[in-house]
């Protein structure tokens, strides 16, 4: 499973369990897990456990976005946000990933996603967070 992994990526560090993560998603072919600089509480990073440089290398493109949708209604019940974005760039981590973005009224964002509007969030708010993410699962 592992053999497509790079010892250089973090986000394959992190599906080889060898970097800690707020894991709360995983299946045989993808993992999901809490971004450390959230753009918002619940923000989930979803990534194929196998190393794709993008989104659309991911030959199971279809069920890739099911399975985002899928952890974005969690996302949505656990967080009560109004919506869910699902941002798609890969420029910082060269891992395929979506982006799974809870959006609160007056969040900081407007009508996009502020790159440099991330949130600090304790490690023990992270723990909830991603255990009532699960809940819904
Ligand atoms: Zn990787």
């Amino acid at each position: 499973m592992f053999k497509h992994l790079s010892n250089q990526c973090i986000f394959c560090l992190i599906v080889q369990k060898e970097k800690p993560c707020f894991q709360m998603y995983e299946d045989d072919l993808f993992f999901g897990f809490l971004d450390t600089h959230p753009f918002n509480p619940g923000n989930t990073l979803l990534i194929p456990k196998i190393h794709y440089r993008w989104v659309y290398d991911v030959p199971q493109f279809g069920a890739f976005f099911e399975t985002a949708k899928k952890i974005g209604l969690a996302i949505q019940k656990a967080t009560k946000c109004h919506s869910i974005n699902f941002l798609t760039l890969g420029y910082q981590i060269q891992h395929a990933h979506i982006r799974i973005i809870s959006r609160f009224k007056n969040d900081g964002h407007e009508n996009g996603i502020l790159l440099y509007e991330v949130k600090k969030i304790s490690d023990n708010k992270m723990k909830e967070l991603a255990t009532s993410i699960q809940m819904y699962l």
